[in-house]
């Protein structure tokens, strides 16, 4: 097929060091599924990192991209397209949003969000409302701004100066946001869920209140939904399951179900001050990403789909629970749809990334979410034999990292 022989060890070879991948090398997929390169089969509950909500070459999604495939992928936005338009119409219908703007991933679309904020707070206010408010552990991305943004300081550390006027605060706590919202603030930037974070969902008071203050003070509201969008939580955004509308919301990930696309999505009002030149990308809002996107979101728009969410999340745990209640290994079980987290017991402290190697040696794909939580983030429409089979599989795992 190719001339050119590769294994495993080639990457410590020929990669740029900053991923640590598993010892087994994915060849392909089928629905919650995936072989390795040896013919072995795993049990996929991380879908990619939130990624393949649908599962691994559904047939929908090959149908689109092959037909797609074979007309255009690419034009440049001097032109636009009839995907992009169909995509940015049902998004805009199924949601608060008149609006849409594409990029290529999660950072892009909350780098877009970050610097539309800034300009609609200078152009409306002034040079001093620059102020964007965010939360300690939260993940927005890994430019220089989001991680800047981002509560994690690791990821920003050693890179020189970094954006100003950024103030983090503690997650969950409205009193502390509250003090803090002001007349300088000109954005608060949320995931209704903290997923890198340790998989943690905010309190409807707490997204409530970050609403409130922030009619207040005339800042906009910036819901992440990058990780917790497109049917992740059992809404199609975790803004509706919450009762509580931002002014933009950002959506990646499960977007194209692993072809790279991210979206921004706003009112009229404020993206009237993105005009002509303001921002831009290359890629963004390409007819084949767009095109795979729309049959993603038409599908998982379905109530079926989303209600198959719910169940699914419960059985999960009824799993999570009934492996705790032979090994007692987790803290605490949470999360929302399938956007879960086990938080390993004191015992188990730090080992988080020991059950997932054990994991993959009886065939599991598993995510962390930190050193200290399991997550897992499979596809939407896991069938639910997989989903059984994945968890005896993960009992065995558990019973090997406790003896
Ligand atoms: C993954 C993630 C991002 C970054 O997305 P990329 O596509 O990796 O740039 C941003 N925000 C949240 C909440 C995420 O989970």
């Amino acid at each position: 097929m190719t001339d050119i022989n590769v294994t495993r060890s080639t990457f410590d070879e020929v990669m740029v060091p900053l991923f640590a991948p598993a010892n087994f090398v994915p060849d392909r997929g089928l629905g919650s599924r995936v072989w390795d390169t040896e013919g072995r089969d795993y049990v996929d509950f991380a879908g990619g990192i939130a990624v393949t909500a649908l599962g691994h070459a559904h047939p929908e999604l090959l149908k689109v991209l092959h037909d797609q495939g074979q007309k255009l992928w690419h034009i440049g936005n001097g032109y636009t397209n009839e995907p992009v338009l169909r995509l940015a119409t049902r998004l805009t219908n199924l949601t608060f949003a008149d609006r849409a703007f594409f990029a290529n991933s999660g950072a892009e679309a909350n780098e877009a969000a970050l610097k539309l904020a800034r300009r609609y707070a200078v152009d409306n206010t002034g040079p001093e409302k620059v102020e964007i408010i965010s939360f300690t552990q939260s993940f927005h991305g890994r430019t220089l701004f989001t991680v800047s943004v981002g509560g994690q300081p690791k990821y920003a550390e050693g890179f020189g100066p970094t954006p100003q006027g950024i103030t983090h605060l503690p997650y969950n706590d409205l009193a502390a946001a509250r003090a803090a919202i002001g007349p300088q603030t000109c954005a608060v930037i949320v995931e209704p869920v903290q997923g890198e974070g340790g998989v943690l969902p905010a309190d409807p008071a707490f997204l409530q209140g970050l609403r409130d203050a922030c009619d207040q003070h005339g800042a906009l509201l910036i819901f992440d939904e990058v990780q917790t969008g497109v049917g992740r939580t059992g809404s199609l955004y975790a803004y509706m399951g919450y009762g509580v509308t931002p002014d933009i919301l950002t959506t990646a990930k499960a977007l194209g179900n692993g072809f790279p696309i991210g979206a921004m999505l706003t009112t009229d009002k404020i993206a009237a001050h993105f005009k002509v030149g303001v921002h831009g990308t290359t890629y963004g809002g390409n007819p084949l990403g767009a095109a795979i996107a729309d049959k993603v979101v038409e599908l998982i728009s379905d109530p079926a789909v989303l209600e198959g969410v719910q169940q699914r999340s419960d059985a999960i745990k009824a799993h999570l629970k009934r492996i705790d209640e032979c090994f007692s290994v987790f803290k605490e079980i949470r999360g929302k749809g399938l956007l879960i987290g086990a938080e390993l017991a004191d015992a188990y402290k730090d080992r988080a990334k020991d059950v997932l190697n054990a994991a993959a040696k009886h065939g599991v794909i598993m995510l962390i979410a930190g050193p200290n939580v399991l997550r897992f983030a499979p596809s939407l429409i896991m069938p639910m034999a997989d989903l059984d089979e994945g968890f005896a599989r993960i009992e065995k795992a558990i019973a090997d990292v406790a003896h």
